[in-house]
């Protein structure tokens, strides 16, 4: 049985006590799945998060990280920072840092690296955009975005990514996937690693949707047999928006 997932990418909304509010309303939600919770807040918010979160069942997790162990590189944020803060998973290659911050697959194979080499989870986003959608090109955009950063890594290390499949024409717009080409998508997606890991892997990867999922839709995404959860953007600034959605399963 695969885990479902149901993680909140607050990208870079909510300074401290905006975060604090979001947080004390998340503690007051009750989740009736099974699905495990967990929720993105930003660096500066990670601590805070971790510590008032500390004894429920929501996981805090980062957006990003720098895939050196350490060293002068201004700005940026390493692994241990990550975990010394009690975060254990992070999400890479989400499409607006491929897009705003230029990275690419070969970058992303670099950080994927990292994560696991400190024993962390990664959330693994790619999805192609509009004009691949429109020219018939998606899944060529979506398997060499998973070949790319992915597969030089051994089977076992499946263990510890999920990944999660995100059409940028759906990020924010308010237009989702239909659940159809979410399940389609995602069948791609689960025979790529068949293809290349055998079918035990493949059936045990949790594969989110992420792209203007809400409490109005999330139902129906979720029944589609390859779909194990999602990635939520706007409407996972609300507790009960969120829940509602956590819910859905
Ligand atoms: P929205 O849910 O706001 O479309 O964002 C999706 C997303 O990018 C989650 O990582």
């Amino acid at each position: 049985m695969r885990k479902q997932i149901v993680a909140g990418n607050w990208k870079m909304n909510n300074d401290l006590s905006q975060t604090e509010s979001l947080l004390a309303d998340l503690k007051k939600q009750t989740k009736t799945t099974e699905a495990e919770v967990m929720v993105a807040p930003t660096f500066t918010n990670l601590h805070q998060a971790f510590d008032t979160l500390r004894n429920t069942d929501i996981e805090v997790v980062a957006q990003n990280m720098h895939f050196a162990e350490n060293g002068a590189y201004t700005g940026e944020i390493n692994a241990s920072m990550l975990k010394s803060v009690g975060v254990n998973t992070v999400i890479l290659g989400h499409s607006e840092r491929r897009e705003y911050f230029n990275e690419t697959d070969e970058l992303l194979a670099k950080k994927v690296d990292t994560a696991l080499a400190n024993n962390m989870r990664i959330i693994f986003c790619f999805g192609e955009e509009l004009a691949d959608r429109k020219s018939g090109n998606e899944e060529n955009v979506v398997g060499s975005q998973i070949k790319n950063a992915l597969f030089h890594l051994e089977a076992s290390a499946f263990k510890n990514i999920v990944l999660a499949y995100e059409p940028v024409w759906a990020i924010g717009t308010g237009e989702t996937a239909s659940p159809e080409q979410a399940q389609d998508m995602h069948a791609f997606i689960r025979k790529t690693l068949a293809d290349k890991y055998g079918n035990e892997v493949a059936n045990t990867v949790s594969i989110l949707y992420g792209g203007s999922v809400k409490p109005a839709n999330a139902e129906e995404i979720f029944s589609k047999p390859d779909v194990d959860g999602g990635l939520i953007g706007g409407a996972s600034l609300k507790a009960e928006d969120f829940f509602a959605i956590v819910n859905a399963f």
